[in-house]
C-alpha cells in the first residue's frame, strides 16, 4: 500500500487578515460544521494509503473545538491506519482566547504545534491586521509557546 503524510485543510478563521493569501473563510458555525460533514464524506471515500503523519493546516484549525478535532483524528486513524504514536500536528493561531484550547487539543491526540507568529513587534502586527499583538500586554510575546511547552512534545 502506498505510504503518505496526511494534510487536512481547516480553512475557517475568526477574522480575516488583510495580507492573507491562503485559502480561508471567515468563521461561521454553520459553514464550519457543513465543511466538517463534507470533509468526513471525502475521508470515507479517499483512496487507501498508509499514513505516517497528520498535519492540520489552515485557516485557523484551532477555531474548531478540540472535540471536533478529536473526532477527525479518530476518523483519519481508522481510515488510514495512522499509528497511535504518529506525529499529529496542528497549526494554531496564538490569539489568547484560542490558546485556551491547547489542553483540549492535547487530549484530542495532537502532539505537535505549529504556531503562526508573523512578528513580535506590535506595530508590524497592527499593520498586518494580526490580533495576537495583544499577547504582549497580556503577559509576554512568547506566551503561547510557554503555555504549550509542558503540554506538547514538539512546538
Ligand atoms: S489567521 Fe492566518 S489563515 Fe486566517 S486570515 Fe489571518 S493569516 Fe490568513
Amino acid at each position: 500500500m502506498e505510504i503518505a503524510a496526511l494534510y487536512v485543510h481547516l480553512p475557517f478563521c475568526p477574522y480575516i487578515c488583510p495580507y492573507c493569501d491562503f485559502a480561508k473563510w471567515a468563521f461561521t458555525p454553520t459553514a464550519a460544521r457543513a465543511y466538517l460533514r463534507a470533509l468526513e464524506a471525502e475521508i470515507d471515500r479517499a483512496p487507501l494509503v498508509a499514513a505516517t503523519t497528520l498535519f492540520f493546516g489552515g485557516g485557523t484549525p484551532n477555531t474548531y473545538e478540540p472535540q471536533e478535532i478529536a473526532a477527525l483524528i479518530a476518523r483519519l486513524r481508522a481510515r488510514f491506519g495512522l499509528r497511535e504514536d504518529a506525529e499529529v500536528s496542528v497549526e494554531i493561531n496564538p490569539d489568547l482566547g484560542l490558546c485556551e484550547r491547547l489542553d483540549g487539543l492535547r487530549e484530542a491526540g495532537v502532539n505537535r504545534l505549529s504556531i503562526g507568529v508573523q512578528s513580535f513587534d506590535a506595530g508590524e502586527l497592527r499593520t498586518l491586521g494580526r490580533r495576537h499583538w495583544r499577547l504582549r500586554s497580556a503577559s509576554s510575546s512568547s506566551a503561547p509557546a510557554q503555555r504549550a511547552s509542558p503540554i506538547f512534545r514538539s512546538i
